[in-house]
């Protein structure tokens, strides 16, 4: 282990945790983090790691839940949260401890996390979640090419994704929060009151109705999508076991940018300089490693084909023999594009209501925050005697996720996200270069999305300023409509 500075579960956790998890999910294979898929080939006679098929066994918690119980006629709730993905669970966890009567709806509640977070310790301290991360990294690299390295002093950790969800349901459960188990179809509203259509043909009543079902919601209405772009975040992701890898243990690399493997590849090495991408390394031992090639951003979408062939070859350049794949991970992350039309009758939470950070894809831990806002504005409306309902209450708690200062700021998180896009490698190095030499608490406080709109003003001045002449040229000459764009919005917003 020597490096290695795992945080250790207590082992009540461990002991505690085991048990919520199905039989098949051994006890020895939580301590040695070995998730939930294991390949069922070999390596020896492959061509490439693409050919270890990852035996995928979607595995369960082993909690017993209390059910929404329609026998007696169909109680109202203050709040019926679709979807049991981080943000929906946070909230309904801390709304229920004030006393809300929440009811969770999801196909299945007590199904396993498929997605690797990875997370700035920091984020998780502020929230007193460090509990949940079971590996902790003091500092971070990135590697702008092969004559350049930038050396992070910010703990990253690997969130233990399944012992996370046992410990908000278990929250959930402890605090009374019901759950049915179905998709939610329709939400339909009255002056106070919204009712949710199941899958089953059962109905829902509550004050309020939460869109917790991701980037994929069925249930939020945008804003003018002629005013804002999609980009995407695409990425292939393996845990994997190798006979070695040539990274230090103590550092995540979060991203290398270096392209030297794409020598023998003069297609691939063209459309990598217009379209690159980097890898996303998380070493847990000398032998198991989280290795995910990544698009940060592009539009449209690029080729997923294409990103798996570059990380064969790159994996090949650096040595890695992989000797079985544990699980991998298709990683498509939708970035920046409109807004939830604000307000509306139902309130979004995490990727439903556009919370993913426009220039990193990051939202996990914004979201489990936002969760804690949204449960405050829930509980003064709902939890007084005030009996705020109907259009104040979806406004107030709309408010939580979406002020109008908030608006703005992600204005500048777009920037951001339309000036990655005109880069192309040279530019994007040059960028990640300056950046990374900026006063921490800027770049920081920019990835965690802490920074005031007065701040992110300085934050562009300052990295202008950082930039090389080259870089400067380049987002002078690339981005003016961007930049045209962001005032725009800005004015416009100034209105809310
Ligand atoms: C592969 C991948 C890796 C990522 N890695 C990171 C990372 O490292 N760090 C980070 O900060 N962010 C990461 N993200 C981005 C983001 O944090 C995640 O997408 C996160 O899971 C979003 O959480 P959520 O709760 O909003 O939605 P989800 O996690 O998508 O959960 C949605 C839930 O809603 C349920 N649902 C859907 N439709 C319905 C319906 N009609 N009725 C009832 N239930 C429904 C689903 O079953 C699911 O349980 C990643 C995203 C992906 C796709």
């Amino acid at each position: 282990m020597g490096a290695l500075n795992m945080i250790q579960l207590p082992s009540l956790h461990l002991a505690t945790f085991s048990s919520f998890i199905s039989p098949s999910f051994s006890q020895s294979s939580l301590k040695t983090l070995t998730p939930t898929r294991r390949s069922i080939t070999r390596s020896s006679s492959l061509k490439s790691f693409l050919d270890l098929t990852p035996e995928y066994k979607p595995q369960s918690l082993n909690i017993d839940l209390e059910r929404h119980d329609f026998t007696g006629g169909s109680p109202d709730y203050d709040a019926v949260i679709i979807g049991c993905g981080p943000s929906g669970l946070r909230l309904a966890s801390l709304a229920s401890k004030h006393g809300l009567r929440i009811c969770c709806l999801d196909p299945s509640p007590l199904l396993l996390w498929p997605n690797n977070y990875g997370v700035w310790v920091d984020e998780f301290e502020a929230m007193n979640l460090t509990d949940t991360l079971d590996k902790v990294w003091p500092s971070a690299t990135v590697i702008i090419n092969d004559q350049k390295s930038k050396h992070l002093d910010r703990p990253y950790g690997r969130v233990n994704r399944n012992y996370l969800k046992s410990k908000l349901i278990q929250a959930c459960v402890s605090n009374g929060v019901k759950f049915h188990v179905a998709k939610a179809c329709k939400v339909e509203h009255q002056e106070f009151k919204s009712t949710v259509l199941c899958s089953d043909g059962k109905e829902l009543n509550a004050s309020l109705v939460i869109d917790a079902s991701g980037f994929t919601t069925s249930f939020m209405e945008y804003e003018n999508t002629l005013k804002r772009n999609h980009g995407y975040q695409l990425a292939h992701g393996i845990l994997a076991e190798v006979e070695h890898h040539p990274f230090e243990l103590d550092k995540m690399v979060l991203m290398d940018w270096r392209d030297d493997h794409l020598g023998n590849e003069p297609y691939l090495r063209a459309r990598n300089k217009t379209t690159p991408t980097f890898l996303y390394a998380m070493p847990l031992s000398s032998g198991l490693i989280f290795l995910e090639e990544t698009s940060l951003v592009s539009r449209p979408v690029m080729s997923y084909r294409e990103v798996k062939q570059r990380m064969v070859a790159r994996l090949r350049h650096l040595g890695i023999k992989v000797k079985s794949v544990v699980e991998d991970e298709k990683c498509l992350i939708p970035m920046g594009g409109p807004l939830p039309r604000l307000p509306q009758s139902v309130v979004g939470v995490g990727g439903a209501s556009g919370l993913v950070h426009p220039s990193t894809g990051y939202m996990v831990a914004r979201a489990l925050g936002t969760a804690e806002l949204m449960a405050e504005a829930m509980v003064e409306c709902l939890g007084s005697v005030r009996m705020v309902r109907g259009k104040a209450l979806q406004r107030k708690v709309w408010t939580s996720v979406w002020s109008g200062e908030r608006m703005r700021e992600r204005e500048f998180y777009c920037f951001g996200m339309e000036t990655l896009l005109q880069l192309g490698l040279k530019g994007t190095r040059s960028f990640f270069d300056a950046f990374f030499d900026l006063d921490p608490y800027y770049w920081h406080g920019f990835l965690s999305s802490r920074l005031s709109l007065q701040e992110l003003a300085l934050l562009s001045f300052s990295l202008f300023a950082h930039a090389s002449l080259p870089s400067r040229m380049d987002i002078i000459t690339k981005c003016p409509l961007p930049l045209a764009r962001l005032v725009a919005n800005l004015a416009a917003n100034q209105a809310i």
